[in-house]
């Protein structure tokens, strides 16, 4: 049918924003609501059985903490149906994955499924009086968008943007990633990075292994950006200036500070034609 795969955004849940995430205990400005859910476990696995005996990737946009659940739940009954082999085969994947439990994570993991998250979703909506804080009171928004555990528990990672949910603004993302509100829940910068180029990649489907990277024989996608130029003040109060790459996170350089500049994109290829080049 000339189909790649059938996951996109089909809604387990929905979101924080609205409160129409899935929760299993109220919402904290909404005492009443526990939020939506539109799938069952017996649907997501059904789901999850037919697309990996068509040999396809399925997926689920899923945000709350009871949605993740009944995901978890939809890929052990389609476990059961299928085997784990041929789920782990078929590389199925996440979107969103807000709030998620190490124990959930390494599940997850085990089926060889990826989680497509946004960072500045944490960036714009993160924090202590952020949105998230607003909807689930501090305590419970400092879990929200663990990178460092789904990373630590082997679940691959892919960001971008959801545009227009949030800017198209890669570097803002990798920054996003690599400063989480939540202290302790951030990656490094070279994590982040390969979540925002090959990740993506991977999750789509691509199993050749090279493309996202730069190496003879990858399909011809990149990106050239200006460096940025940094200064750095060093130990001994004399200040030095460094054109660096900012994902390199050279313990001492301030590369993706906060505040700090980024750089700019001067031109995007894809597949050898360029498709954005800024005169
Ligand atoms: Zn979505």
């Amino acid at each position: 049918m000339g189909a790649r795969g059938l996951a996109g955004d089909l809604l387990v849940d929905g979101a924080l924003g609205s409160r129409t995430a899935a929760l299993h205990q109220p919402y904290a400005d909404a005492p009443d609501s526990t939020g939506n859910r539109y799938l069952d476990a017996a649907q997501i696995a059904e789901h999850l059985a037919l697309c990996t005996e068509a040999g396809l990737q399925a997926g689920f946009h899923v945000i709350g903490e009871a949605g993740v659940a009944e995901v978890v739940e939809g890929f052990r009954l389609a476990e059961k149906e299928l085997g784990r082999r041929a789920l782990v085969g078929a590389k199925h994947r996440l979107e969103h994955v807000e709030m998620i439990d190490v124990e959930q994570a390494e599940l997850l993991a085990g089926f060889n499924v990826s989680a497509s998250m946004q960072p500045l979703f944490d960036g714009l909506w993160g924090g202590t009086d952020g949105m998230y804080a607003a909807r689930l009171g501090a305590e419970r928004a400092a879990g929200l968008n663990p990178f460092a555990a789904l990373a630590a528990a082997g679940v691959p990672l892919a960001f971008g943007s959801d545009a227009p949910v949030t800017p198209l603004a890669p570097w803002e993302s990798v920054r996003a990633a690599v400063h989480h509100r939540t202290p302790g829940s951030g990656i490094s910068p070279r994590a982040a990075f390969n979540a925002h180029t090959r990740g993506g990649h991977r999750a789509a489907g691509v199993a050749d292994g090279v493309t996202g990277t730069l190496v003879p024989g990858a399909p011809a996608h990149y990106a050239v950006w200006e460096p940025v130029e940094v200064v750095v003040a060093v130990p001994d109060d004399r200040v030095q200036r460094w054109s660096t790459d900012p994902r390199a996170g050279i313990p001492g350089l301030p590369s993706l500070e906060p505040d700090g500049p980024l750089p700019t994109c001067l031109r995007t290829v894809r597949a050898g034609e360029v498709i954005h080049s800024r005169d």
